[in-house]
């Protein structure tokens, strides 16, 4: 890693163990799977993490009960499940169960029966009535081919679609998205058409919404919406174990404060946002990247209401139940303009909320009398509100009785998201604002989006393509980036079990 003139100063290599091929900074999926590629192309590759825990958004902990474990960040996986990264290191392999609820996701309603994706689309389909036809039009062809949707939209967004006729079906579907009423009957389909696009977590509708919705939506009825078994932190672990297999040495509890301790490492690879970049490296970056880095957004941030309770949630609909995610958004309007409220900075009354119920698919993180259940709502950047009262309320107005189960409850606002992991700022999950401009220019518009100014640094995080969600995906083009550029290795390492 070279620095730029007087960039290298005399400072002691605080985290130095000598001369080593690569450096990660970061233990979240990205920089476990930047590590994996490294490692396997025979490297020696150091990963250090700031937490004292490894996994980034993939941990997950006892909270209340010893038994009784919590996903911490993610909970649920569809993108783990389908992503080209994880297709190749096979999890399912390596002992790592993805659990598939009978229905990936739900999305109930004040009147009438919940709209529910199951995984069998003939099933979606024959439940949602007159309606059923045009689900099945929408998700059909994607789901048909879906590998080429998922690869084209996990993409570093630089090349052409492998599958022209993927993208094409993409293409033809993504206005769905501005007007589903016009197109459904009911409202039950646009209800969960408009659930799945707010995880792109922003003003809907809008086409980064679209592309999300229809990502996330097809896959309920391809590779799923699946839980691990034991929670989100054995991917984690699979990926560890993958890394020190192949002789990478791991740094749990080391926070990198200053980019020169890593000036004897040949390549360093950051799982880390703009924001933290700037703190450990500001000083050394050409002065126009650094602003461009300043001007990166935040998007609205998440407030997270984790729940120990007694009882299965008691739905108004009981075929919510049968979901691992359910999105309490209501009608597809009531979930555009709560999400749009949030993207303009105002708290939502009612807001929108994700909660998983892993125990719905997942018999061994219940205890007799004891479950638990994730969830989150939308709020603003650094909005400090508790979300404890207001992800509970919501919850209740789908499910009455609700609050009678609760044993437990524990809120992390906005603000200690963001202290948990420097790369949430201002409690933003997605680690950017999901908007067009940085769907492609993320963090900083360039041809190729990880190498930095820095020679031989390089991005890797959820501020790279393909953006947020744990698909392995930024670090597995990151880390292609520099083994080309850096070590000349053009075809990359396998990356299955054996
Ligand atoms: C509440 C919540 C719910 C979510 N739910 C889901 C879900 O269900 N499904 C899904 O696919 N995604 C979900 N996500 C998003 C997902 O977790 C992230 O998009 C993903 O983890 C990003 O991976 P990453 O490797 O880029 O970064 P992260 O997972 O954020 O990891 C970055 C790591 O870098 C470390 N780090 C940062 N700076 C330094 C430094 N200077 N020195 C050393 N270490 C440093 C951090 O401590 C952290 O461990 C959720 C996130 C949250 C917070």
């Amino acid at each position: 890693m070279d620095f730029p003139s007087g960039g290298t100063g005399n400072l002691a290599p605080a985290g130095s163990v000598g001369p080593v091929d690569v450096a990660v900074v970061g233990s979240g999926p990205n920089g476990l799977a930047a590590a994996v590629l490294m490692a396997r192309a025979g490297l020696s590759v150091h990963v250090y993490e700031a937490a004292e825990e490894l996994g980034g958004g993939l941990r997950s902990t006892p909270l209340f009960d010893a038994d009784v474990v919590h996903d911490r960040c993610s909970a649920v996986h569809p993108m783990a499940a389908a992503s080209r990264f994880f297709r190749e290191f096979d999890l399912a392999a390596r002992g790592v169960e993805l659990l598939q609820p009978e229905a990936g996701y739900a999305q109930p309603l004040s009147e009438g029966p919940a709209g529910v994706a199951y995984r069998d689309l003939d099933t979606t389909c024959a439940r949602l009535g007159r309606d059923g036809a045009r689900w099945r039009w929408l998700m059909e062809p994607l789901v048909r081919r879906s590998q080429g949707v998922v690869d084209l939209l996990l993409a570093d967004q630089r090349r052409p679609p492998r599958d022209p006729l993927a993208a094409a079906a993409l293409a033809a579907r993504l206005p769905v998205h501005f007007g589903p009423r016009a197109m459904f009957d009911g409202e039950r389909a646009p209800a969960l058409l408009a659930g799945v696009a707010a995880h792109a977590v922003g003003r809907l509708p809008s086409l980064p919404g679209a592309a999300v919705g229809l990502l996330l939506g097809h896959l309920a009825h391809s590779s799923g919406w699946p839980l691990p078994r034991g929670g989100s932190r054995r991917i984690a672990e699979a990926l560890v174990v993958d890394v020190v297999a192949h002789g990478g040495t791991l740094h749990p509890g080391v926070r990198i404060d200053d980019l020169r301790e890593l000036r004897d490492a040949t390549v360093v690879l950051l799982d880390v946002g703009p924001t933290e970049f700037l703190r450990i490296a500001g000083r050394v970056l050409p002065e126009r990247y650094r602003r461009r880095l300043a001007a990166y957004r935040y998007g609205p941030a998440a407030a997270k209401v984790d729940f120990l309770v007694s009882e299965p949630i008691p739905w108004a609909d009981p075929e919510v139940g049968r979901a691992g995610t359910v999105h309490l958004g209501g009608t597809a309007a009531e979930t555009f303009a709560a999400e749009s409220a949030v993207a303009a900075g105002r708290r939502a009354e009612r807001p929108f909320v994700l909660l998983a119920d892993p125990a719905v698919v997942d018999g061994t993180r219940a205890r007799p009398g004891r479950r638990p259940v994730w969830a989150y709502c939308h709020v603003p950047n650094g909005d400090p509100v508790d979300p404890g009262e207001l992800v509970q309320a919501r919850i209740e107005q789908f499910a009455p009785g609700f609050g009678e189960t609760v044993v437990a409850r524990r809120s992390t606002p906005a603000p200690e998201l963001a202290a948990y992991n420097p790369n949430y700022v201002g409690g933003d999950i997605g680690a950017g604002a999901v908007t067009l401009r940085q769907t492609f220019f993320r963090p900083v518009p360039r041809l190729d989006p990880y190498p930095t100014p820095l020679r031989g640094v390089y991005l890797c995080s959820a501020a790279t393509p393909p953006g947020a969600g744990v698909h392995g995906m930024a670090g597995y083009h990151a880390a292609a980036s520099a083994l080309r550029r850096e070590f000349g290795v053009r075809s990359l390492p396998p990356l299955g079990p054996r």
